[in-house]
């Protein structure tokens, strides 16, 4: 039986890669399975995929009766609605433990690094399978996205060694200029609807039973929002009350200078002003250093909200 191979909702390029590389693996060692998305690829992933010639996964979020690996997360927030009714064979993921349950023993393969990727990279060579060239090429993107270029404090030495082995097979000489104009298509946000830049990458969380919604925007340069930032943040409010949500955050990541800020939609801006200890001014404020929604933004709610 053919297993799917799936990462979460809304896909960022990690969650898309991963997919298409486990699939391969799987194939290589003698188990069918084949990639699919649960949403519409970002700008910035469509540019992976064509670089290295790769087709998309195709569109698939029904999974009664299936059997699946799950990528890029471990609970339910994040993956398909009915996954109850299919079996998770496999979870590969890089993220703090999720509630995702099984009946039968299950394949695991998490660790603390910066990209799903990284762990992909590791299970090719446990496996001892040769790793293609376009999909290394899209393996070491996924890697450099998720890492902001090794800029982000998620990032290990596991990454940055398997970003330079990865290049060396896919023939990508500099890989740090191949991420900057990776970035910069991620940063060009002229023309795209407010909506769909605030959900481009955007994940529910369940905060004790509240319901809090992050976006995350990377961008070589801040000022490319300056005109839509007040739209932003009135998009973020209907957002917020459209889905019931406590709180919508939305942190435009600015990867050259280092830092974050952001924009704040909330039932009690002063839980989202004590977890990060500033003062919200017109919904939005600075935040220095901040590039990881996983590591620097969530767990401070997270406390903030218990
Ligand atoms: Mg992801
Ligand atoms: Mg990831
Ligand atoms: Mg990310």
């Amino acid at each position: 039986m053919t297993a799917y191979v799936l990462g979460h909702k809304i896909p960022d390029s990690d969650s898309i890669c991963a997919a298409l590389a486990l699939a391969h693996l799987k194939n290589a060692i003698g188990e069918p399975a084949v990639a699919v998305r649960q949403g519409e690829l970002n700008p910035e992933t469509a540019y992976i995929l064509d670089k290295f010639g790769l087709e998309a996964p195709v569109l698939k979020t029904q999974f009664a009766d299936e059997s699946v690996y799950l990528v890029d997360h471990s609970d339910r927030a994040q993956s398909p609605d009915d996954l109850d009714k299919a079996t998770v064979l496999g979870i590969v993921d890089h993220h703090k433990l999720g509630d995702i349950t099984t009946s039968a023993p299950l394949e695991c393969w998490i660790r603390p690094v910066g990209c799903t990727n990284t762990i992909i990279k590791e299970m090719f060579e446990y496996y001892g399978v040769e790793i293609p060239r376009n999909i290394a090429g899209i393996m070491m993107s996924a890697i450099l996205s998720d890492t902001v270029i090794f800029k982000s404090p998620t990032c290990t030495e596991l990454d940055i060694k398997a970003v330079k082995q990865l290049a060396e097979i896919a023939g990508v000489g500099d890989y740090e200029q191949f991420g900057i104009e990776m970035f910069k298509v991620k940063s060009d946000v002229q023309g795209t609807p407010v909506r769909e830049l605030v959900l481009r990458d955007f994940k529910d969380f369940d905060m004790s039973g509240r319901t809090v919604g992050i976006g995350q925007l990377e961008t070589v340069d801040l000022s490319v929002f300056d005109t839509i930032k007040e739209k932003l943040l009135a998009d973020i409010e209907t957002l917020r009350v459209e889905g019931n949500r406590h709180s919508v955050c939305l942190l435009l990541t600015d990867i050259m200078n280092e830092g974050s800020e952001l924009l704040v939609a909330s039932d009690a801006p002063a839980f989202i002003e004590e977890a990060f200890g500033v003062t919200l001014k017109d919904g939005k404020a600075w935040l220095p250093g901040v590039l990881s929604r996983k590591k620097q933004v969530v767990p401070p709610l997270e406390k903030r909200f218990a």
